[in-house]
């Protein structure tokens, strides 16, 4: 690893400015993309051995991206037609969801870190898996073709859960990520390696997926911010599943800012997305600066009972009364279903993941035995030795539950449950304009603390699971710190109302600087 250039030490002064500044001082050439990407690269390479926050690094493929960036910067003809050809791929064939022409190379030259579940071409794709070692994607995710429209830079693959299965991280193929703020801690999951990087100053921007809370509850954890946009926003094409009707990719950044640009590029309609959904609203970043005054936010009463901490229950507290202050009006709210939440989504998220993980079969996708005498053994051994103990675990849960005989007990039973938490929250909105409340009911994990009671584990997701079952779009926003760790505030918004979380997220953090801090171990130009 070479010492960074002064172009670089030019560059790396500039992070904390955030990415509309960033944008800025590329588009005036005051740095170049190049400059940019190399910086970054120099602080994921450096602090690789401590936070293991990538699985993969490729600089030579980051930085040829990056001087693409700088080409598409300097107005080259070639370089804004492959832009273009990027924009109109991903709404995927005869779509109508294409890049917006005044977006197509409107974040050239950021860079971003991508969680490894979104496939990218040419990139080794292995979403946390021995299953997908060796893996190298041959196309581009529907997120990814977007942010290629865009000019972004990618900076590398970020470590995750297996298949993004976990909480923690510590169910990666490539061994857990640690917490930034405390080095013996888990930063959260499944989009851990994303959050860790982001709150360490090793990317300015990283995207993640939210099945259960995985973009929400590292994010809380990480102490950044971090948005699951509605179901049906984001593209699911070559996004690697896991529970379909759950997943949904979204991102993390240091401010509800930086992510209001980021998800202006990544919202969109995909054909090849056959729950995406076309819609004319957009322009996040356009709602940003509007008057939160008037706006009720609900307050669960469920969600700040026994179970809540008591650390992480006087920051959210705090972080209510802020709202209020800033002219919001607190009303209380209930969401009865909201117990029922974790044993239905331990049925229904483990039965489409077993459903989507048969493909994974020792023949057409990734790991093979070496060693096999009939097709059986292939599948067997092949899956035996590719998937990790959760995703076996999941696979075991999702084939019993879909079983002839328990499918009605299980199954169908978890599905009117979801559909009991989705009228809970369509009954709530009716009186209020968003929901606010605590992320998780902890801060971070010690690390290998609940790696033999997935129970404990499970139950973390109490507050962030609810949301995904409903397909409502939500956010975590630093708001505080329990004993040293940070603490989240969650935002939910009916369906389709980013704009408007976005726009309460931004006002109380014109108002707060929780999103400002730093762990003290990656602050300053050291980092
Ligand atoms: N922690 C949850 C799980 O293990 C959520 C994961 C996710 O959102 N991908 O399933």
């Amino acid at each position: 690893m070479s010492a960074p250039t002064p172009a670089q030490d030019k560059a790396l002064a500039l992070p904390d400015r955030g990415l509309r500044s960033l944008t800025q001082a590329l588009a005036q050439r005051e740095i170049s993309a190049v400059d940019l990407a190399g910086a970054f690269l120099q602080r994921l390479e450096a602090a690789q051995p401590t936070l293991n926050s990538c699985i993969t690094l490729d600089r030579e493929r980051s930085l040829q991206e990056a001087a693409a960036a700088d080409a598409l910067l300097g107005g080259s003809e070639d370089a804004k037609a492959a832009a273009r050809a990027a924009a109109t791929t991903a709404a995927g064939p005869g779509g109508q969801g294409a890049l917006p022409g005044g977006l197509i190379g409107a974040l050239a030259g950021i860079p971003v870190l991508h969680k490894d579940i979104f496939c990218a071409e040419g990139w080794r794709t292995t979403c946390g898996s021995r299953m997908l070692e060796n893996f190298v994607a041959p196309y581009d995710a529907g997120v990814i073709s977007r942010f290629k429209a865009a000019g972004t830079v990618s900076l590398g693959r970020a470590n995750m859960d297996e298949f993004a299965m976990g909480s923690t991280n510590e169910h990666s193929f490539f061994g857990a990520v640690r917490n930034p703020w405390d080095l013996q801690r888990v930063p959260g999951g499944s989009s851990g390696g994303s959050a860790a990087a982001v709150a360490a100053g090793l990317a300015p921007a990283a995207t993640g997926t939210d099945t259960g809370g995985s973009i929400r509850q590292p994010a809380a954890w990480c102490g950044v911010s971090g948005i699951k946009p509605t179901y049906g926003r984001v593209s699911r094409f070559g996004m690697i599943a896991f529970a379909s009707s759950l997943d949904q990719g979204g991102a993390f950044a240091r401010s509800a800012d930086d992510l209001a640009l980021l998800l202006d590029v990544m919202a969109g309609h995909d054909t090849r997305d056959s729950t995406s959904v076309l819609r004319q609203d957009g322009a996040f970043s356009a709602s940003l600066g509007q008057d939160v005054r008037g706006l009720r936010v609900g307050v669960p009463k469920e969600w700040f009972g026994t179970g809540l901490g008591a650390g992480v229950g006087a920051a959210v507290q705090t972080a209510l009364d802020q709202l209020q202050a800033l002219g919001c009006e607190l009303v209380a709210v209930t969401l009865p279903a909201s117990a029922q939440a974790i044993p239905a989504y331990y049925v229904i998220a483990p039965a489409e993941a077993s459903s989507n993980l048969s493909r994974f079969d020792g023949v057409r996708f990734g790991h093979r035995a070496a060693e096999y005498h009939d097709l059986n053994e292939l599948y067997e051994r092949s899956r035996g030795e590719g998937f990790g103990a959760e995703v076996k675990r999941r696979i075991l849960i999702g084939s019993y539950v879909l079983s002839h005989g328990y499918y009605d007990a299980y199954y169908l039973q978890a599905q009117k449950v979801r559909r009991l938490i989705a009228d809970d929250f369509a009954r709530a909105f009716a009186g209020c304009d968003l929901i606010a409340g605590p992320v998780t009911p902890g801060s971070a994990f010690a690390l290998g603390s609940n790696s033999s009671d997935p129970t404990a584990m499970y139950l973390a997701d109490i507050y962030t699971i609810p949301v995904n079952l409903a397909g409502l779009p939500a956010m975590s926003v630093p708001a505080g710190f329990d004993q040293g760790l940070p603490v989240g505030l969650q935002l939910v918004a009916p369906w389709w109302q980013e704009g408007r979380l976005l726009q309460v997220a931004h006002a109380y953090q014109r108002a707060t600087d929780w999103h400002q801090r730093r762990p003290p171990a990656f602050s300053g130009a050291a980092a």
